[in-house]
């Protein structure tokens, strides 16, 4: 990647929608800028008796729609410079779905598996110690990102709820059902995916049986192919950390998922019902209809991008395809469903559970369904004409639909011209 911090190189995006909408220069102004990110080192005692620190941070992006709302991730890699980036694409996320929120984010830069249950317990207790004052239920709502779930979630709530002196289960969402957690939050992500392809596939020429290639088979990846194989589709490989298998008759999810069940990789089911070994790095380049990445970030590049074979990819991970590897997709006439858009049944799902604990009242799962279904379809459609009307790639539509939001929100407090005037 060029030089230039992950935020310059996300708010290109910005630049990018803001070609094709005459916005204020106050809005470009503001979204150009995280509006606060709180740096703290949390003290925690380790379990040998001795004191370790660890940096964290919280980043409010922007409130202009409502209390902030982003995960909170735990990796020896996170910097300040990628909890604003990821901030901004929440800010965006949750304008795309028009959920009432501004983006957030936070990190804390630890090996979570270098650390026993209870030092991780009292990590999960001091990061809220530390941030109690710029989250509440009307300020800031974390919740799970990479290495955390629902248990830290839990954990934090409660102590949350310590220090404010009230029951306050809507300050995080991705709790476990117990705490107040949501019906259908497991496979939300992957579930507004499929809704989204569902609802397009006229329109993304997408007949009959479809082969499906999934890497990376964690939470959104097991979802994505068990919902897309209930309907008769056809899942021709996966791929996790350790590898990838591929069957061109389609591959045996049962096995797959009691693989991952007991701990192991897909890549251990090789020879077993037909298939076959694959290097991970070749995932991308299988044969098949729709590719869907839910993985990491970064894992279409340059360097690979032209192998793709699919003629839909459906980004379940936050950034899998890089902007260069985005314009070579686009040549080839690749249609790309934005993360933004795609992945956001995770967020959506998260805004359901803070309305339930909100209002004490807990809706059947069925009515979580149809309501995900509702919004990803009525924003999808949305997107999908941006395009069609602007003639620009779906991600381009998806930063043009969110930006207009956030603009008339922005510019509601007024503009330039009002107060020249
Ligand atoms: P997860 O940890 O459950 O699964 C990640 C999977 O990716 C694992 O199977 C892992 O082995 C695999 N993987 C790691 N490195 C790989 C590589 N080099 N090649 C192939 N596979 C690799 O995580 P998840 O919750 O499923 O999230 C996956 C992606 O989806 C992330 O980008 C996350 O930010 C995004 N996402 C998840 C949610 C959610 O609700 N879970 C919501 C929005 C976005």
């Amino acid at each position: 990647m060029s030089e230039g911090s992950l935020l310059d190189h996300a708010l290109v995006r910005l630049d990018e929608a803001a070609k094709h909408l005459t916005v204020d220069a106050d809005v470009i102004e503001k979204l150009k800028f995280a509006r606060e990110t709180t740096k703290a080192r949390l003290m925690i005692r380790m379990d040998d008796g001795s004191r370790k620190s660890f940096l964290a941070w919280r980043c409010r992006y922007d409130d202009t729609r409502g209390p902030t709302k982003g995960g909170i991730r735990f990796h020896p890699e996170s910097t300040a410079d990628e909890v604003e980036m990821l901030a901004f694409w929440m800010t965006f996320k949750c304008a795309v779905m028009n959920l009432p929120y501004g983006g957030g984010k936070g990190a804390v830069q630890v090996d979570p598996r270098k650390l026993s249950k209870a030092e991780l317990e009292r990590l999960s207790r001091a990061y809220i110690q530390a941030f109690a004052s710029i989250i509440g239920p009307d300020r800031d709502i974390p919740a799970p990102d990479v290495y955390t779930n629902s248990m830290i979630m839990g954990w934090m709530a409660d102590e949350y709820s310590q220090i404010v002196g009230q029951a306050s289960p809507a300050v995080i969402t991705g709790k476990p059902l117990a705490l107040g957690g949501s019906l259908g939050r497991g496979d939300a992500t992957a579930r507004g995916g499929y809704y989204l392809v569902r609802h397009l596939a006229d329109e993304l020429g997408l007949k009959g049986n479809l082969r499906i290639a999934v890497q990376g088979f964690g939470n959104a990846g097991q979802h994505i192919a068990r919902l897309l194989a209930a309907d008769g589709h056809t899942i021709v490989a996966v791929s996790d950390s350790e590898g990838a298998v591929q069957a061109a008759n389609g591959l045996d999810l049962g096995r797959l998922l009691a693989a991952k069940d007991n701990g192991r990789s897909v890549t251990s089911t090789a020879g077993e019902g037909g298939h076959e070994l694959l290097d991970g790095n070749a995932l991308v380049g299988v044969d098949c209809d729709i590719l869907v990445p839910s993985a990491l970030e970064n894992m279409i590049r340059i360097d690979n991008a032209d192998i793709v074979k699919a003629r839909i990819v459906l980004e379940l991970a936050n950034g899998p395809v890089t902007s260069e590897a985005d314009e070579v997709l686009e040549k080839k006439g690749i249609v790309v469903l934005p993360d933004i858009l795609a992945n956001a049944g995770g967020v959506t799902v998260s805004y359901f559970e803070w309305v339930q604990n909100r209002q004490g009242y807990y809706w059947p799962i069925e009515e979580i369904h149809d309501r995900l279904r509702i919004i990803m379809e009525r924003e999808g459609r949305a997107i999908w004409d941006v395009a069609k009307a602007k003639d620009v790639s779906v991600r381009t539509a998806a930063y043009v639909h969110a930006l207009a939001r956030l603009a008339e929100a922005i510019e509601a407090h007024g503009t330039q011209n009002y107060f020249a005037s």
